[in-house]
């Protein structure tokens, strides 16, 4: 069963955005005005949001929006598994801070663009086209997939 959809993250649940990112999901970061957050509702985005006017708004408006309940990080995770259900992206295929999918490249091709440590060690290096960023896995991974299985009670990961 597939039900996320494709979303835009207000600034109040920033944090959820990036992980939802993180785990491949199609989540827009929040732009600048409340317009421009309205307009990615009307072109078919859900709005994630803490903020009960802009809610109230938006339904008005007839537009899509998931109101987050809770400011808990692991308790907004849960509310999105539960309602939309998790699990069917690709996780570390976006950008986690503009949402632009990542094409991935062998160390030798952006060997002059990290860290020669990072080119010498990693199998493969993801870069945001967008934001030139540059992704590779860190050390990090272990804490995150061992955050999403007490939060999920499962591995999102594939690091188990
Ligand atoms: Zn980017």
């Amino acid at each position: 069963m597939r039900e996320l959809s494709r979303f835009i993250a207000d600034r109040m649940v920033d944090r959820l955005g990036r992980w939802l990112r993180l785990l491949g999901e199609d989540v827009a970061p929040a732009p600048t005005s409340t317009d421009d957050l309205c307009a990615a509702a009307a072109a078919g985005r859900v709005v994630l949001t803490r903020d009960t006017r802009l809610r109230a708004r938006l339904e008005t408006a007839g537009l899509p929006v998931l109101f987050v309940e809770d400011d808990r990080i692991d308790d907004q995770l849960r509310q999105i598994d539960r309602t939309c259900g998790l699990g069917g992206a690709v996780p570390f295929s976006r950008c986690s801070r503009c949402n632009t999918v990542l094409t991935f490249h062998d160390p030798a091709e952006v060997a002059g663009e990290v860290w020669p440590h990072v080119a010498r060690t990693q199998p493969r290096i993801g870069h945001c086209p967008t934001c030139g960023r540059h992704y590779w896995q860190a050390s990090h991974l272990g804490r995150m997939a061992a955050f999403l299985r007490r939060v999920l009670g499962r591995d999102l990961l594939g690091t188990a």
